[in-house]
């Protein structure tokens, strides 16, 4: 038909990843309804779209009912890193829980297909490396961050039962650390911290002994994950891993972040928090297969964008 867009609803839109998000919708020719209640986003991120007629900001927090129309919905409502989810850890809950229940309920109403961002943190400290989709994870049901481990948990199950019980289409994807610009510049995450203390002459804050080991994703690979996972046929439900699995200690990630920017800040050890994973990796098998999708930016070149965003947000 011609002028038809697809309408498509983000939640969490104004976040990191749901800025991001926005933008390639827009740029793919979708009509984007974001909504976002700015507990951890900001306007700052999603300015550049508001002029856009093809682009639609509304206040609302995920947790009370929305009646919309719309052909798609991506939900990322929910605060991604500690700080903030351990905040106000009942609204966490909520918001992971509440926010599947109602976004569901509105994929139902209008046969919308459902797309859940999810998250690596559903296998807790695992007992198995890399993790493939197949492993049920280890998590503490009753730990500081079991609000949004267990959250992300229960909005995975309700997927899969909406999906079981109604016929829904859904697509849940659970996302490795990511990072690019736009992420929070104090938000405690491990890219973002050292980022802006290299910039500022800070000490590079690492906790414990630097040994235990992440892999990094640059946010467009992430996208990109996404809008494949979303556009592949139905019977591709998820759970899927979507992540880098090039895996660096938290030490290298310091070296590399002061190298890159010729900082002279010292390295500075701190107490390892509770419950903090040892080794993280994805099993990306299932999305190079489905999709043939694989992250392409190596760290190096992602930090070198990411370390000119903070440059210009800290005004340096
Ligand atoms: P973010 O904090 O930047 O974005 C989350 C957005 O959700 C924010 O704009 C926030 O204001 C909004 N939000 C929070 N509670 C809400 C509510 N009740 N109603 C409406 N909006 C609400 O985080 P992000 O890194 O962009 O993460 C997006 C999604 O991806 C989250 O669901 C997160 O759990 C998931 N995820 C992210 C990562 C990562 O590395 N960034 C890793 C795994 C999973
Ligand atoms: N809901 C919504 N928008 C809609 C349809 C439903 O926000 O367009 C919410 C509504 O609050 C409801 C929830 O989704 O409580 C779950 O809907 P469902 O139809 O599964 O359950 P029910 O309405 O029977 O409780
Ligand atoms: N970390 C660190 N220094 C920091 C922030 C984080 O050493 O200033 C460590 C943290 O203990 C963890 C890793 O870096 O081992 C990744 O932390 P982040 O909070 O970014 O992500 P997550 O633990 O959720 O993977």
């Amino acid at each position: 038909m011609k002028g038809w867009r697809k309408r498509v609803l983000v939640t969490g839109g104004s976040g990191f990843l749901g800025s991001h998000l926005c933008g390639k919708l827009v740029d793919d020719g979708c009509d984007v309804l974001c909504i976002d209640n700015f507990f951890t986003g900001a306007k700052d991120n999603i300015v550049h779209l508001l002029n856009n007629p093809h682009f639609e900001l509304l206040r609302h927090d995920v947790t009370f009912p929305l009646y919309v129309e719309v052909d798609e919905i991506y939900n990322l409502a929910c605060p991604a890193s500690p700080i903030h989810y351990q905040f106000d850890p009942v609204q966490t809950t909520k918001t992971s829980v509440h926010g599947a229940i109602n976004m569901l309920g509105l994929a139902k109403r209008v046969k919308a297909k459902i797309f859940q961002a999810s998250t690596s943190e559903v296998y807790g400290d695992p007992t198995l490396h890399p993790q493939p989709e197949s492993y049920w994870g280890n998590v503490n049901p009753i730990g500081m961050r079991s609000c949004y481990d267990e959250g992300k948990r229960c909005a995975e199950t309700l997927f899969f039962d909406y999906h079981r019980q109604h016929g829904q289409r859904i697509k849940v994807a659970r996302i490795f650390n990511t990072y690019g610009p736009r992420m929070h510049p104090n938000d405690g995450r491990v890219v973002s911290n050292f980022i802006v203390q290299a910039l500022q002459s800070e000490p590079i804050t690492i906790y414990g002994d630097g040994s235990q080991t992440r892999s990094f994703c640059y946010v467009a690979d992430m996208i990109e994950g996404f809008t494949l996972l979303m556009s592949s046929p139905d019977e591709i439900t998820g759970p899927m891993n979507l992540g880098n699995p090039n895996e660096f200690s938290i030490r290298e990630l310091a070296e590399t972040v002061i190298e890159l920017t010729g900082s002279s800040s010292q390295l500075e050890h701190r107490p390892l928090p509770t419950d903090d994973p040892r080794q993280r990796q994805p099993d990306i098998n299932h999305a190079r297969r489905t999709l043939g999708w694989a992250p392409k930016v190596q760290l190096r070149d992602g930090l070198k964008e990411t370390i000119a965003y903070f440059k210009r947000t800290l005004g340096r």
